[in-house]
């Protein structure tokens, strides 16, 4: 996908809401939302809605009910009683609020579900650059990319042999592999960066490079990070589902800061399009 010098400045300085991110949505909103009937729905910036058209999006909405929350890789799924499936890929800054009436809107609010318990879901994206679809299942192979992701990188179904068969089909630097939605979804920058440096692989190695160890250290090390990541921020997160928690991660964006484990200087290279931190003593080139 090519970008444009301000939507890859953006991409580099933004963080995208990954898999733990969006656990955490998940696990707080779900409670809040699930039973309770929609009313109203405000479109103020229709640009984020993909399909349908807005006055689909507003009528098909208004006076049904959310069912179900999910998530696949970096989509949360909101089933309806109509069977449709409200899908949001946020990606850089796209974030929901859920809130009273009377909460200050943030700017570049592009849709209000009025929640008949009196509470609003918003959905604000500074840059509009975030991905929503309101569509039956069956339809979901016209969101582009959709048929072509990944299993989830949480899923069961993604067990060490899973992840050696399909790792074997890619041959780019492990980086860009992890955050490559057809070979799991869920991973961005954030935890890519934390992975690696669990499992202490240099982020630009080829994929091809691993040996059976490494690859194995690397499954592990991707299913406790996240694992122990959604635990963090699902705890921390509170009633403000768009805030972003950070602030624990051991090397993203903590360049020229010590190493946890060894005491050394963090690096951080920008290359391809997005910055890479890591530590060049536990994760040797
Ligand atoms: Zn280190």
């Amino acid at each position: 996908m090519f970008m444009s010098r301000t939507e890859t400045l953006y991409a580099i300085i933004s963080s995208m809401p990954e898999l733990p991110d969006l656990e955490a949505v998940k696990a707080v909103l779900g409670p809040k939302i699930v039973g309770v009937k929609i009313g109203r729905v405000e479109v103020l910036q229709p640009l984020v809605i993909r399909q349908p058209g807005p006055d689909d999006f507003e009528s098909i909405l208004t006076d049904n009910t959310f069912r179900e929350i999910d998530r696949r890789g970096k989509f949360l799924l909101l089933t309806l009683d109509s069977r449709h499936i409200l899908a949001i890929h946020f990606m850089l800054t796209g974030r929901l609020q859920y809130c009273g009436v009377k909460e200050n809107r943030k700017p570049k609010t592009c849709f209000i579900l009025n929640m008949e318990d009196e509470k609003q879901v918003r959905y604000f994206d500074s840059k509009q650059m975030g991905k929503i679809y309101l569509l039956h299942k069956g339809q979901f192979s016209q969101i582009p990319g959709w048929n072509d992701m990944g299993p989830d990188a949480m899923s069961d179904e993604v067990t060490l042999t899973i992840f050696q068969q399909r790792m074997k089909r890619f041959t780019g630097q492990l980086k860009n592999v992890l955050v490559n939605d057809t070979f799991l979804t869920g991973i961005g920058n954030a935890y890519a960066d934390e992975i690696l440096f669990e499992a202490g692989v240099y982020p630009f190695w080829p994929c091809t490079s691993l040996s059976e160890e490494e690859v194995e250290s690397l499954y592990h090390s991707m299913k406790s990070v996240l694992a122990e990541a959604t635990e963090i921020v699902t705890d921390r997160m509170g009633e403000d589902i768009s805030t972003e928690i950070r602030d624990f991660l051991k090397v993203h964006r903590r360049g020229g800061k010590t190493c946890p484990v060894c005491g050394s200087q963090i690096s951080e290279v920008q290359a391809n399009r997005r910055i890479t931190s890591f530590c060049r003593n536990c994760q040797k080139a």
